[in-house]
């Protein structure tokens, strides 16, 4: 036994090693990429099915890495939020987005997306103002995002910054709705203004335990009086299953993948319903 632990040492260390090692090597380069420019947001539309209609765009964050090319959000920012980086480029994409909505025709939303610990921040609050008073953006307009994960501790102090945001005018969403914590509890604590079924449930729709899942959520939401979007909605199945049973909002590849903001006129116009 002790003969195979010490192969499996050998076989292990230096691949254990190789990961420590790029890993250290990605939390430097992450260090340098606001500065260096490297940061950018892609914005994706969601549509109001009833109206027929682009109602908004999400922001999503993307890292092009001078070597390494694309790296995608999932890969960088979990080492964002480790090293605490994340209260900075989460500051940097909402200012960004503000200023870039405040160009957009109509009332058109932007939602970001706020990582948990971006909520340690004793100055967030301070900082949603601001940027929403420099980009010149009404409230209204902005909705942010939150998961689950972020009422597993200091649910008091989480609950008193919510508010605060509320009370600014800006919109809550919870997002992967369904996937995180299991408790719903807060949902009574923290009236959301919308949920986002995750794409998780939309792609196995045909499954009977994920429409159940989704018909629960949208009853939920109707009774609590939130509105409800489903994210990644593929196909023109999905979508006309999805809003045959109310939900009325929805994200997905089917309208269009995120995009550079310098898309987003040529999108405005092409968007199919129906
Ligand atoms: P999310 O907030 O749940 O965003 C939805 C993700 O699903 C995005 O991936 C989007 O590109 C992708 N998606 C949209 N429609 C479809 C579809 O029809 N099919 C499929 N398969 N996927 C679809 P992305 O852009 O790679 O972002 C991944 C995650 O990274 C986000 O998940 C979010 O948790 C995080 N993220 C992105 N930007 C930010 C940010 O500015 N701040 C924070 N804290 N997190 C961010
Ligand atoms: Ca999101
Ligand atoms: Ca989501
Ligand atoms: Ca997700």
């Amino acid at each position: 036994v002790r003969g195979s632990e010490d192969s499996d040492y050998r076989f292990y260390a230096p691949h254990l090693r190789e990961q420590l090692l790029q890993r250290r090597a990605m939390e430097g380069d992450l260090r340098h990429a606001l500065k260096r420019g490297e940061l950018e947001l892609a914005y994706q539309p969601f549509v109001d099915a009833d109206r027929a209609a682009v109602s908004g765009f999400e922001a999503l964050l993307r890292w092009r890495h001078p070597v390494k090319g694309m790296i995608p959000p999932n890969q960088f920012i979990p080492i964002a939020e480790s090293i605490g980086l994340i209260t900075e480029i989460g500051l940097w994409a909402l200012k960004t987005a503000c200023a870039e909505a405040a160009g957009w025709p109509g009332d058109l939303a932007i939602s970001v997306n706020l990582s948990p610990v971006q909520f340690k921040s004793k100055t967030l609050v301070d900082d949603v103002t601001a940027a929403l008073r420099d980009a010149g953006l009404s409230p209204r307009r902005l909705q942010l995002e939150v998961t689950e994960s972020l009422f597993i501790d200091q649910a008091e102090d989480v609950l008193a910054t919510l508010t605060a945001l509320r009370r600014l005018g800006t919109r809550i969403s919870m997002d992967d709705f369904g996937t995180g914590y299991s408790s719903l509890g807060y949902l009574t604590r923290f009236p959301f203004d919308k949920i986002k079924i995750d794409q998780s449930f939309v792609r196995d729709i045909d499954k009977p335990e994920s429409l159940a899942v989704i018909r629960a959520v949208i009853g939920l939401s109707h009774s609590m009086k939130m509105a409800v979007i489903a994210e990644g909605v593929e196909t023109p199945a999905q979508y006309q299953l999805l809003h045959r049973e109310g939900c009325r909002e929805m994200q997905g590849y089917l309208f269009s993948k995120p995009q550079p903001a310098s898309a987003l006129p040529t999108l405005l116009m092409r968007i199919p319903l129906d």
